[in-house]
C-alpha cells in the first residue's frame, strides 16, 4: 500500500515517541540530545546502465543511528517513497528493536530510492553491487550489518555479501543477514519476523483473555512479514478473515485459506484475481469485524482520520511505524492494545543476529533451536515490558521504548563520550 502524502517528518514523529519514554526516565537534556541524533548519515548516487543501454542515477542511503550497544544493524528498503527521512526513522527504530531485544547491536538503516517492480533481476544486481561498493569502508561484520527490508530479498543479500567479500578479499558472510541457506543464512530467517509476531500476539491474546481458536484476526500487508504470519496464525488454528496487498483487500468471515493465498500470491506475484474471500477496500480492511489487526506493511497506516473507527481489541505492529502519535493516543483512550514495531517485529532481526553469531562460528543450527531461542528472547522481553506499562500506568510502547532507552542510555553512560 502506497504512504499516504503527509507534511510532517517521519524521524519528528519518532521522536514524540522516545520523548514520552525519556520523560518517564526523567532523562536529563544531553542525554536526549545525543539520542535524537544519528551518528551518521550517508547520502549517495547509484549511477547504472538498464538493459536498453541507457544511464540512470539512483540516490542511496545508509544512516548509521548509534553505536552505543554493537555495530549497526538494519535492513535495506528499495521503495519509490525512500528518504533521508524515512531511513533515519528507520535506523532510530532499529536503534530502540535491538536494544528492546537485548541483541548486542546498535541501530541502522539504508535505502535506494527506486521501483524495483520496473526493474530487471540483472538491473537490480548492478544497482545493488553498486550500493553495496559505495559502503565498503563502513558496513563490516564488527561494522554495520545489513539486512532485507521491503522489497530486498535474500538473493539481493547475497550480491551484496559477493560484493563485499570481493572488496575486501576474503569471504565475509556475516556482513549481511537474511542471506540464502547455501551461502551462510539461517535456517528459519525467512519466516522470523511473521513468526516473532505471531509468538507476541499469541501471548498477549492469553492475557486479554482472547481464545486464538475464536478470535478474528485481519493483517494488512502479504510480504515477508504478513504472509508468515497468516500461515503461523492459521497453523496455530487462528481465523484469520481478513488479508490484503498492493492491488485489495479480501475479506472472508469463515477465515481465509492461507495455503491458497500464499500458493496464489507465489504464482501471480501479487494476490490480484484471488477469490477465496471477498473484495473489499484496502482502507475497509482496518477497519472491518476483527480482533486482532495486524499492519505488516508501510508507515502511517493508523492516523487521526482512521483510529477511532477500529475495531480490533489487539494491534500488533508488524510494519515499522505504522501508528502515527495521534492514533496512538486515541488507541489508548479506546484501550485498544498495542503491541509496537520495536517489539512486535524484533523476531527478524533477533534470528538476523543468531545468523550473524552462526556466521562467526561456522556452524549452523537446527531450525527447531533457532525457533526455540527467538521464542525465549521475544518472550522474555516482552514480559518486561508489560511488567513496566503496568508498573508506570504506560502503554506497551511507552514500556517498549523505557526499556530500551534504559539499555542504551547505560551502555552510553559506561563508555562516556570520546572526545
Ligand atoms: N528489516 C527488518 C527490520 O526492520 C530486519 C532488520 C535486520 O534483520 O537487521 O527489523
Amino acid at each position: 500500500m502506497a504512504t499516504a502524502v503527509r507534511d510532517v517528518s517521519i524521524f519528528g514523529e519518532a521522536i514524540a515517541y522516545f520523548n514520552e519514554a525519556a520523560d518517564l526516565l526523567e532523562l536529563d537534556s544531553g542525554m536526549r540530545r545525543i539520542l535524537t541524533h544519528p551518528t551518521r548519515q550517508i547520502i549517495f548516487s547509484i549511477p547504472f546502465q538498464r538493459d536498453s543501454g541507457e544511464f540512470e542515477v539512483f540516490t542511496g542511503y545508509r544512516v548509521q543511528y548509534s553505536f552505543a550497544r554493537g555495530p549497526g544493524k538494519g535492513g535495506i528498503r528499495f521503495h519509490p517513497g525512500v528518504t533521508l527521512d524515512e531511513v533515519t526513522a528507520l535506523a532510530f527504530w532499529m536503534t530502540w528493536k535491538c536494544a528492546v531485544v537485548d541483541l548486542p547491536f546498535g541501530g541502522a538503516k539504508g535505502g535506494v530510492t527506486c521501483d524495483p517492480a520496473t526493474l530487471s533481476s540483472s538491473e537490480l544486481e548492478r544497482i545493488t553491487r553498486r550500493y553495496a561498493a559505495e559502503l565498503v569502508e563502513v558496513v563490516g561484520p564488527d561494522k554495520d550489518v545489513p539486512a532485507p527490508d521491503v522489497n530486498t530479498t535474500p538473493q539481493v543479500m547475497a550480491w551484496f555479501m559477493d560484493t563485499y567479500s570481493m572488496h575486501v578479499r576474503q569471504h565475509q558472510p556475516g556482513v549481511v543477514t537474511g542471506k540464502p541457506l547455501e551461502i551462510g543464512g539461517s535456517r528459519g530467517r525467512v519466516e522470523a519476523t511473521g513468526r516473532g509476531l505471531t509468538i507476541c500476539a499469541l501471548d498477549q491474546m492469553e492475557q486479554m483473555a482472547l481464545d486464538p481458536a475464536k478470535a478474528r484476526i485481519a493483517i494488512q500487508g502479504f510480504g515477508n512479514v504478513g504472509m508468515y504470519a497468516a500461515k503461523l496464525f492459521a497453523e496455530r488454528g487462528c481465523r484469520v478473515v481478513g488479508i490484503s496487498d498492493v492491488t485489495g483487500a479480501y475479506y472472508n468471515e469463515k477465515g481465509v485459506n492461507i495455503d491458497d493465498a500464499s500458493a496464489h500470491a507465489f504464482k501471480h506475484r501479487s494476490l490480484e484475481g484471488f477469490t477465496g474471500g471477498e473484495r473489499i477496500g484496502n482502507a475497509e480492511l482496518l477497519t472491518s469485524e476483527c480482533d486482532v489487526l495486524v499492519p505488516a506493511a508501510l508507515e502511517n497506516v493508523f492516523n487521526a482520520e482512521n483510529a477511532a473507527k477500529i475495531k480490533a481489541k489487539l494491534i500488533v505492529e508488524g510494519a515499522n511505524g505504522p501508528t502515527t502519535p495521534e492514533a496512538a493516543g486515541i488507541f489508548k483512550e479506546r484501550g485498544i492494545v498495542v503491541i509496537p514495531d520495536i517489539m512486535g517485529n524484533a523476531g527478524g532481526v533477533t534470528v538476523s543476529y543468531f545468523e550473524w553469531v552462526q556466521d562467526r562460528m561456522g556452524y549452523f543450527w537446527k531450525e527447531a533451536e533457532v525457533n526455540e531461542r527467538l521464542e525465549d528472547i521475544l518472550l522474555t522481553n516482552l514480559r518486561e515490558i508489560r511488567a513496566i506499562a503496568s508498573k508506570r500506568g504506560a502503554t506497551l510502547r511507552t514500556a517498549a521504548y523505557t526499556l530500551a532507552i534504559d539499555r542504551v542510555v547505560k551502555a552510553l553512560k559506561l563508555r562516556g563520550i570520546y572526545a
